[in-house]
């Protein structure tokens, strides 16, 4: 039987990826493992100025840019439009597709969304992750990250997964550079998410006794 070594990642934007557990899978990377990530939406609601192709070749540049700093083995997009992805039978698809593709590695681990991060798509990601892994009856680990929360002051009551990034933070940084499309600020808010990851990783990092860490909870 194949060694199972697959680590499945699966977010709703390009750059979630990355900004929740982007130092875990670098590392995960360097220890062997095959980084896999699955991306739901392109995020085209952020851009609506902008002409849809653009944006989408753009976007998968970015992504397959980031991914390989971080040392992954390939993104995969489902093309679930944002203003779709509401959709009960969008939502289907989405859901068989994820199903096939857990059933097709076998992942060590999953990461996805957590239930209660504030962005709706997010939440959804989430939903249908948890809907297609019930149905399969396999053995895999599903942990769960946040996005906006800077801090998550709400006791949680499953386990916790706390991982020492402090060695793989600086390609958490550089990967997230590539998502240049994606954050559309200006001036100082163009920081923004760097401001963000490491006040997050660093906070962690002091909690846990280590430089900087990210935490996951353990769902499945
Ligand atoms: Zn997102």
């Amino acid at each position: 039987m194949k060694k199972r070594n697959t680590i499945l990642v699966i977010c709703a934007h390009s750059d979630d990826e990355i900004l929740g557990p982007g130092g875990t899978l670098a590392k995960y990377a360097e220890e062997g493992l095959d980084i896999k990530t699955i991306i739901f939406s392109l995020g085209e609601l952020s851009h609506p100025h902008f002409q849809e192709d653009i944006i989408t070749k753009t976007r998968v540049r970015e992504a397959n840019r980031a991914d390989k700093i971080i040392g992954g083995k390939g993104v995969k997009f489902l093309n679930v439009m944002e203003k779709d992805v509401k959709e009960s039978k969008k939502q289907d698809k989405a859901k068989k597709e994820i199903e096939r593709i857990i059933q097709k590695y076998k992942p060590l681990k999953i990461f996805t969304h957590a239930a209660d991060d504030a962005h709706p798509v997010h939440k959804i990601v989430n939903k249908i992750v948890l809907e297609a892994y019930d149905s399969l009856r396999l053995k895999t680990e599903i942990y769960t990250f946040d996005i906006w929360n800077l801090f998550k002051w709400k006791k949680e009551k499953h386990p916790k997964l706390v991982v020492d990034i402090s060695k793989t933070f600086n390609k958490k940084t550089t990967a997230l550079k590539c998502f240049k499309s994606q954050f559309g600020f200006t001036g100082f808010l163009n920081y923004y998410p760097y401001f963000a990851i490491t006040i997050k990783g660093l906070f962690q990092g002091w909690k846990n006794d280590m430089k900087l860490a990210e935490v996951f909870y353990r769902i499945r």
